[in-house]
């Protein structure tokens, strides 16, 4: 997919790896409604597709990354990420990259902040980059417990190398600018300090909305929150806020885990929402 203009914003979505969901398993309670409304998506397993997208932002002369997806390690159950190869499919090499922006701090959003260096310790993948986080995302995530804990590896991998190398600024968890053209929107839910990316450049908007969102069976059931939403009820009011917030505003709607590359715009036709993919 090309790039995707905003007034003086551009956007590229780059593919880390395209994943496989079982609807059962990751939308409880409403698992056979979406394996029911997307079954003309399935595969023979019935499984449904989603990817790993980051996005890449260029703005006020900066490039900026949008995520850095699952990263150079194997992960159970995820594939491996080719972010490397898809940065250079696009003419990116990571020394380009000026700044990553994570949402949140799970697996599949910081992975390639580092990868296994040749003495077995990680190495910052992006040499000249800063790394931005929320601060109450990273005051929940980055405590010794959940530093030490076998289940979430890449916290200690991925995100405390960035932080030990001094490459680390935390961003208050409220609606604030970060440049002129991109503001940070707390939306809660997925994880305590989640947050989405708002682009507003010469009257035209975007959202890249992070995990506010896995799956386009959202834009008319926003109230299907995933398993793996810390608090499901809290993250259905952030996604529902998301995408009248991207009707009301007509911002292109990008979001990294649907089927790639995820962008598109949420418009209201006989009073429901419907996605139509750019
Ligand atoms: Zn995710």
């Amino acid at each position: 997919m090309q790039t995707v203009t905003i007034g003086n914003v551009q956007i590229t979505p780059v593919l880390d790896a395209a994943v496989l969901m079982n609807p059962l398993t990751f939308i409880p309670g409403h698992g056979e409604d979406v394996a029911r409304e997307f079954a003309h998506q399935a595969d023979e397993r019935g499984l449904l597709p989603m990817a790993i997208t980051t996005y890449l932002v260029r703005s006020e002369g900066k490039t900026l990354l949008v995520d850095s997806g699952l990263g150079a390690r194997k992960r159970p159950g995820f594939p491996q990420g080719h972010l490397d190869d898809a940065l250079a499919a696009v003419g990116v090499g990571p020394e380009e990259i000026d700044v990553v922006l994570n949402t949140h701090l799970h697996i599949d959003h910081v992975g390639w902040n580092t990868v296994p260096g040749e003495d077995g310790r990680p190495r910052i993948f992006f040499p000249n980059a800063t790394f931005v986080f929320q601060q109450r995302e990273w005051d929940f995530w980055m405590t010794p417990e959940y530093l030490a804990d076998p289940r979430h590896p890449h916290l200690a991998e991925c995100v405390q190398p960035v932080a030990d190398a001094g490459r680390v600024t935390l961003h208050p968890d409220t609606e604030t600018a970060f440049d002129t053209n991109i503001t940070f929107i707390a939306s809660p839910g997925h994880t305590p300090g989640h947050v989405a990316i708002g682009i507003a450049s010469a009257g035209e908007r975007a959202l890249i909305v992070g995990d506010a969102s896995h799956h386009p069976v959202h834009v008319q059931h926003p109230d299907w929150s995933p398993g793996i939403d810390l608090d499901p009820v809290l993250s259905a009011r952030s996604r529902e806020a998301l995408l009248d917030r991207a009707i009301a505003e007509e911002s292109i709607w990008a979001a990294g885990h649907w089927p790639f590359p995820g962008m598109g715009r949420i418009l209201r036709l006989e009073g429901k929402r419907v996605f139509r993919a750019l």
